[in-house]
């Protein structure tokens, strides 16, 4: 595995930060320039957040030295790339329909993309994956439930990728909270070259404050750690995880009340005539085809309600995406779209 990571950064001598040096006990920092007048964010975060991470640990069931933290797990994917992929040279495979940043991030390091479609049903089609791998192939981004596509991808066939490629799986389980199906986490146990991304944007209803988890081997988390600015999840956010993570029940709350509400939105959603499909969802969104999906955006655009329009993706031709929301907004989605199927023009 270690042969897959750019000899640079296996060469690397990290940056150490004045906290990172200093192991013992001691009251008196005079180490890191900080201004020294304590107003709760006067000293630099734990570079390793070593409390969350704890926390997280116990929740997921894995060791510290197999999670890392970044600020978002954007963060994380643009380590990867950086990690294993030289620029101009190695390449990225992607599925696509599949998030964007995955390309973004290969794009700004100049790395190659290797697009290779989900099939018509959105699942993982291994044999045509296996056929295009090259040695250049350095990643394979799986994202599992996909967005904007919403279902998870079949197990059995991730697994059989991780037994024929020889480079690193990054499955990313934004979404695994909403999920009927299990997470890959205790995968990482088998498989040195898995890594899981997840984050607390979704469920946890903690978008705002940047934070996603890497779980991988202790090696690939080594090397996350070595890439990483030092400091690169602040006090604020390390805080309002850790109180988060001590109210987990909130967070359960949450996915409740959403897959409820994704029920019901579906359910009002197959009544109106311009919908023609809803794909099935494991996620806190619906992708739905519908006649004429430019127009009925812009309609809804204009009545103040904003959804995804991801009709121009391969796949995904008049379809939109709809995040579900609360009870009160899903409701007037409803009104807004039975009002347009009364009148049959949507504006
Ligand atoms: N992965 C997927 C599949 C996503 O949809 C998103 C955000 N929309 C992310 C990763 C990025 O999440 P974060 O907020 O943790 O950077």
């Amino acid at each position: 595995m270690i042969n897959l990571v750019r000899s640079n950064i296996r060469n690397l001598e990290p940056y150490s930060s004045a906290r990172s040096e200093f192991k013992g006990k001691a009251n008196i920092f005079l180490d890191a320039n900080e201004n020294p007048f304590d107003n709760k964010y006067n000293r630099y975060p734990d570079p390793l957040q070593k409390e969350v991470k704890e926390k997280i640990a116990t929740l997921k069931g894995v060791k510290q030295e197999q999670i890392f933290l970044g600020n978002g797990s954007d963060e994380a994917i643009d380590l990867l790339i950086r990690i294993f992929c030289e620029p101009a040279q190695d390449s990225i495979m992607i599925l696509p329909p599949t998030y964007g940043m995955y390309q973004v991030s290969a794009n700004i390091s100049n790395v190659a993309i290797q697009e290779v479609p989900l099939t018509a049903d959105y699942q993982l089609d291994v044999n045509a994956i296996l056929n295009q791998v090259i040695p250049a192939t350095k990643l394979l981004f799986i994202c599992s439930p996909n967005n904007p596509t919403g279902n998870s991808m079949n197990q059995a066939a991730i697994r059989k990728i991780l037994d024929n490629f020889e480079g690193i799986v990054v499955v990313d389980e934004a979404y695994i909270d909403f999920s009927e199906q299990t997470s890959l986490l205790n995968w990482i146990e088998q498989y040195p070259n898995l890594v899981v991304l997840q984050t607390f944007s979704k469920a946890w209803g903690l978008a705002g404050i940047r934070l996603g988890m890497a779980f991988s081997n202790s090696t690939i988390i080594d090397l996350f750690n070595k890439v990483k600015p030092p400091y690169n999840v602040n006090i604020l956010t390390q805080h309002a995880a850790l109180k988060a993570l001590k109210q987990v029940e909130q967070t359960e709350q949450y996915i409740q009340t959403i897959l409820i509400e994704r029920k019901k939105l579906i359910a009002e959603l197959v009544k109106l005539p311009f919908i023609q499909k809803i794909h099935p969802s494991d996620s806190n969104f619906i992708l739905v085809k519908v006649k004429e999906a430019d127009r009925l955006y812009q309609h809804l655009v204009d009545q103040g309600i904003i959804i995804r329009n991801r009709s121009k993706l391969a796949l995904c031709e008049d379809c939109l995406r709809i995040t579900i929301g609360k009870p009160k907004e899903n409701q007037t989605l409803i009104q807004m779209l039975k009002s347009i199927s009364l009148n049959t023009k949507y504006s």
